[in-house]
């Protein structure tokens, strides 16, 4: 089978709720991809940042198929010899008392919701069913009915209603609407990505979470920082709030907490906060498995080891530069932190970023347009200076190709 054979059976026999690159991939190692033809690509993309740590990292592989082969899943009916010591390894890692685990992304953003509205009732005081939570324009939490309640993007929410009620969207990186919003007594929450990566990498001003955070302090509302896309390493520190001081009240951690191996989500707080939810009231079948467990103890340790908040540091400030030195008149825009960034493509010639994408695939760089006109910039945080060079050639090659016609 070719290529077009594997995107044909995609096509018959799959929901059509994805629009994904005419690629079909087989093999990952590091930052690089192969596609079933044996074409080697650039991965600038990483799974939407879960793949920080690079495709396949042996240490991680590692962990997965030693537990697998001991023991998966006995369900939190039961204590595991896993569990526990994951739950003190990543608690004192990010410097919570407590770790709730979940798997997906979405799953750990509900969680900090129900403990959000019951942290509201149980210690603020907040009348049943009031409880309100106040979100951004732009924000990205997921796919649940009552996540997509929350969004302003038509093409998450609309035709899935009723919504979920109890949120108020407010404008992004605008500390007078949050100061505005908080003075309703009956907000529990205010929910925020660091930089909101789906929108198009909309990094806030300097100051800004650490401004909201304080506001949210002098109102006994809780600071949730959605941080399954912006923490572990991706933009130059290990969490994004890092950049500002901010200790989150409750952190939201998904994607790379398992190197792109499995999906593992974790909702992290202190006692106040954690220990409102009480047996029986919350959990999942999977989430805190053994081999999660496992997987994201090695996931973690990698990014530790290799150092690459440092390298995302680094490498994200020669990206940007090498960007914005570029000069074109069909780049209007180069943006991000770390290694999350992403370019805003001026449409010319009815090409679009769609185009621009499509070209990179063709030249061997992978990545994928979030919006019409903007594309994400993600590569694992484990490419080399020299790799990563050599790709930002391939990219700019691109752009010119793609607008010269
Ligand atoms: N939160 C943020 C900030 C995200 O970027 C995403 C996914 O892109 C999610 C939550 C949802 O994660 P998942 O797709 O694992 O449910």
């Amino acid at each position: 089978m070719v290529s077009k054979d594997f995107i044909e059976l995609e096509d018959k026999y799959g929901a059509h709720n994805y629009h994904p690159l005419p690629v079909v991939l087989s093999k990952g190692d590091g930052a690089f991809l192969w596609d079933v033809e044996g074409k080697k690509y650039y991965d600038f993309l990483s799974a939407y940042s879960a793949v920080n740590q690079g495709h396949c990292h042996p240490k991680i592989i590692d962990a997965l198929t030693e537990q697998a082969r001991t023991l998966t899943l006995t369900s939190r009916a039961f204590f595991n010899d896993k569990l526990g010591p994951y739950e003190k390894y990543i608690t004192e890692y990010f410097g919570y008392d407590k770790v709730l685990p979940m798997n997906s992304g979405a799953e750990a953003d509900e969680t900090a919701l129900k403990l959000a509205r019951r942290w509201g009732y149980d210690k603020k005081g907040v009348a049943e069913n009031q409880a309100k939570i106040i979100v951004c324009e732009g924000n990205f939490h997921g796919r649940t009915i009552t996540i997509i309640s929350m969004s302003s993007d038509p093409d998450s929410y609309k035709g899935f209603g009723p919504y979920t009620p109890g949120f108020e969207v407010i404008p992004y990186n605008d500390l007078e609407a949050l100061e505005k919003a908080l003075e309703d007594e009956n907000v529990v929450a205010f929910l925020v990505e660091p930089i909101q990566g789906e929108a198009g990498v909309y990094v806030p001003d300097d100051g800004y979470l650490k401004k909201a955070y304080d506001i949210c302090k002098a109102k006994n509302v809780l600071f949730i920082a959605d941080e399954v896309q912006t923490g572990i390493a991706r933009t130059g520190k290990l969490l994004a709030c890092d950049h500002e001081d901010v200790r989150a009240d409750i952190l939201i951690l998904g994607k790379a907490l398992s190197g792109g191996v499995i999906p593992i989500s974790a909702v992290l707080a202190d006692d106040d906060i954690m220990l409102v939810i009480k047996p029986g009231e919350h959990g999942s079948t999977f989430g805190g498995n053994p081999v999660a467990a496992q997987v994201a103890m090695a996931a973690l340790e990698v990014v530790k080891d290799e150092n690459l908040a440092e390298r995302a540091e680094e490498l994200g400030k020669i990206f940007r530069t090498e960007m914005k030195n570029f000069n074109n008149p069909n780049v209007e825009k180069v943006r991000g932190k770390g290694l999350l960034n992403a370019i805003i493509i001026k449409p010319a010639n009815g090409k679009e970023a769609w185009d621009v994408c499509v070209k990179m695939a063709e030249n061997g760089v992978l990545a994928k347009p979030t919006h019409q006109h903007i594309v994400r910039f993600a590569p694992p945080l484990v490419i080399t200076e020299d790799e990563l060079r050599d790709a930002i050639k391939i990219i700019k090659k691109s752009i010119l190709e793609t607008f010269e016609s």
